[in-house]
């Protein structure tokens, strides 16, 4: 399974400067141990990524779920266009190249002496990539616990939140409010809420018309907004009295305190009472960076840009949403890039030799309803003086604002051949 250089770097499309990257150097990593925290979108594609360029490195993988479910395509799953089976995933494709699959979760990274911890074991490393996603802040939301967001949930992470999401809005009766109060940025996938209240709208129209869905945002403004409010318009009746989706903005609609007894939420100045509240709570890296010590004072984690390794201790590299990446949006592309820059760095860092340069992608589809997708594209280089990750300029964009019908069908088969591709990418 393994590759030599050229073909590792055709497979990523991550790594700009293929010559920085020297001759290939196979089995130069022999003995060198990588443990990757987190199995999800970043630390499975670094995983298999190693794997691919240098088979001779161990790599092992500490994950405590057995399935991983996308976030990506989960709203699908909440309106009932998809099976929650349908975005689960297992790790036998990764097991079949060579890497180690531990079903545990890290309860510590001790970076001096170069281990991570679990209950039953310590898993020595020469480096680790640490990609554990998101933790949901649910105390700055007053009301809201992991208890509450078994009435209230936020399904910000796939599996039981989702279906119980989903399970809610089925037993709803027509005429019900659904409630969604959307987190401050920076949060994963930012129009991950607004994808949900376009689903959710699908649903509705179908199932519950009389129903409708009101967005409490303390935000002004939002990803793709035009296109997503242009799209509400054609197909949900957005700004007239019989609106199927409403969107309150603005810092005195967010929703600061929340009742799951009586369904209540609270504004600065309003309550209201629903049928069926999605709270998505604010959120920091996962708990694990956060105890490691890798995260600063904003709750996510500094990086070298080039290399993804951790500015606050060495050998360790953090990728996905738990990253600070600059203008890279909290995506599972942009973990799925971040993880093909970590993997090619660490590759050439156990090999002695200088990581080359990267270029980075992220492109994030939304599906507003049946045949209307929309999408926005966008492909990054490191600056000149390697502390950004920076856009760059004409390459990628938004769809046009005047994409004839059948462009925006397309967009949505783009979205579920992304899809496709991406899983494979990863876990295959
Ligand atoms: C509703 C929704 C829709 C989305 N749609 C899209 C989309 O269309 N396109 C897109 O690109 N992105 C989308 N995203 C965003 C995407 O899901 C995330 O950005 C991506 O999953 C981030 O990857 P990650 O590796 O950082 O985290 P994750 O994929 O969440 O992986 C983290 C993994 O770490 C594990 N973990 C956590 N703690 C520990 C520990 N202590 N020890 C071991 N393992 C641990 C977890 O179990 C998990 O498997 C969406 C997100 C949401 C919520």
């Amino acid at each position: 399974m393994s590759m030599n250089r050229r073909d590792f770097v055709k497979a990523t499309g991550a790594v700009a400067a293929v010559g920085a990257l020297g001759a290939p150097t196979i089995a130069l990593g022999q003995g060198k141990k990588v443990v990757v925290v987190g199995g999800g979108t970043g630390g499975a594609t670094a995983a298999k990524y190693i794997k691919m360029a240098d088979d001779s490195i161990d790599v092992t993988i500490i994950e405590p779920n057995k399935d991983y479910y996308t976030c990506y395509m989960s709203n699908e799953v909440i309106s009932g266009v998809r099976q929650l089976d349908d975005i689960k995933h297992g790790y036998d494709g990764l097991k079949a190249r060579g890497i180690k699959v531990v079903h545990e979760a890290a309860t510590a990274i001790d970076p001096e002496a170069k281990v991570v911890k679990t209950a039953s074991g310590e898993f020595p490393y020469d480096r680790c990539i640490v990609s554990p996603g998101i933790s949901i802040l649910y105390d700055k939301i007053e009301g809201y616990s992991k208890d509450a967001a078994q009435k209230m949930p936020h399904a910000w992470k796939a599996g039981e939140q989702t279906k119980l999401l989903r399970s809610q809005l089925e037993a709803m009766d027509d005429g019900g409010l659904v409630i969604i109060a959307a987190p401050q940025n920076p949060f994963r996938c930012p129009p991950g809420p607004y994808e949900r209240a376009s689903q959710i709208a699908l649903y509705l129209k179908e199932a519950k018309p009389k129903s409708k869905v009101m967005i409490l945002d303390s935000k002004q403004k939002f990803s793709k907004q035009g296109l997503f409010t242009q799209g509400w318009e054609r197909l949900y009746g957005f700004g007239t009295d019989n609106s199927m989706i409403e969107w309150q903005p603005g810092p005195d609609a967010g929703v600061n305190r929340v009742d799951p007894e009586t369904m209540t939420v609270y504004t600065n100045f309003d309550e209201y009472k629903a049928a069926v509240v999605n709270v998505i709570p604010p959120q920091a890296a996962g708990q694990i960076a956060l105890d490691a010590g890798l995260a600063d004072d904003s709750g996510w984690c500094p990086v070298d840009m080039k290399t993804f390794e951790s500015t606050q201790h060495a050998g360790i590299h953090v990728i996905g949403d738990a990253a600070i990446a600059t203008a890279m949006p909290k995506s599972g592309y942009s973990a799925n890039s971040q993880g093909k820059v970590a993997a090619a760095a660490v590759v050439a860092l156990l090999n002695g030799e200088e990581p080359g340069v990267p270029s980075y992608v992220n492109t994030c589809y939304s599906i507003i309803g049946k045949d209307y997708g929309i999408s926005v594209a966008a492909v990054y280089r490191l600056s000149e003086d390697g502390t950004t990750i920076a856009g760059v300029e004409g390459a990628g964009g938004l769809t046009p604002s005047d994409a004839p019908d059948f462009a925006l069908a397309r967009e949505v088969e783009y979205a579920y051949s992304w899809y496709d591709n991406i899983v494979h990418d990863i876990f295959a």
